[in-house]
């Protein structure tokens, strides 16, 4: 799909009332830092409209990017490192669940998760959240640029264990410095938007 237009329409915050767009939603969560930016800059072919860092920690928010007036990609907060599941249920957790809950357009979404590193609790539970909501989530393994070739298959196969994954579940790696990877997510949100 060529990007024609971008326009980040609706920033949600904790107590804000979630839009009821009309138009299919593609969804990105995943702890901070793991490339969640970096990746949704790059399916709009675009440097840095989803705001990138180095450091955790951004402004919890759901944003709402309408793609050529077409799709919405949606941005959810990335969940922290080393706080676990208390703080993560009570705030980032809430929104997500609302959220998951309350979208009618949600076509897929997709978790993110570092291909270098077994998945946090916090990942699990988020993976668990998804599929509680009767959402079937596919995998990103992200910074695909980090690690050996040799190395895939087996951090692939860690993460589907870590994660309690069916062997059904779609892994995708990816690579934000290479762009590996991105015509398979294309392909898959093609598919789900029935293009
Ligand atoms: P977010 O917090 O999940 O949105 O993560 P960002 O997209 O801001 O990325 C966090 C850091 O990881 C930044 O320094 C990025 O440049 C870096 N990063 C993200 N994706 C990749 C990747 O595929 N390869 C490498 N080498 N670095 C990446």
């Amino acid at each position: 799909m060529q990007i024609k237009s971008v326009n980040l329409e609706t920033v949600c915050g904790i107590t804000s009332t979630l839009p009821e767009n009309d138009k299919p939603e593609i969804a990105f969560a995943g702890k901070s830092n793991v490339g969640k930016s970096s990746l949704i800059n790059g399916l709009m072919n675009r440097k840095a409209y989803a705001r990138t860092s180095a450091q955790p920690g951004k402004t919890q928010t759901i944003n709402f990017y309408n793609i050529n007036e077409m799709l919405y990609y949606v941005d959810l907060p990335g969940y922290g490192y080393a706080k676990v599941s208390e703080e993560l249920k009570a705030k980032w957790g809430k929104m997500i669940e609302k959220y998951l809950r309350t979208t009618k357009q949600l076509k897929i979404i997709f978790l993110l998760l570092d291909i270098r590193h077994e998945p946090s609790a916090n990942d699990k539970l988020m993976y668990d959240w998804i599929v509680h909501q009767g959402y079937e989530p596919v995998i990103i393994a992200t910074k695909l640029d980090k690690i050996n070739r040799s190395q895939k298959d087996k951090q692939i196969k860690l993460l589907r264990t870590g994660l309690g994954a069916k062997k059904e579940t779609k892994i995708l790696p990816f690579s934000a410095l290479t762009k590996q990877g991105r015509e398979e997510i294309w392909d898959c949100i093609e598919e789900a938007l029935g293009f």
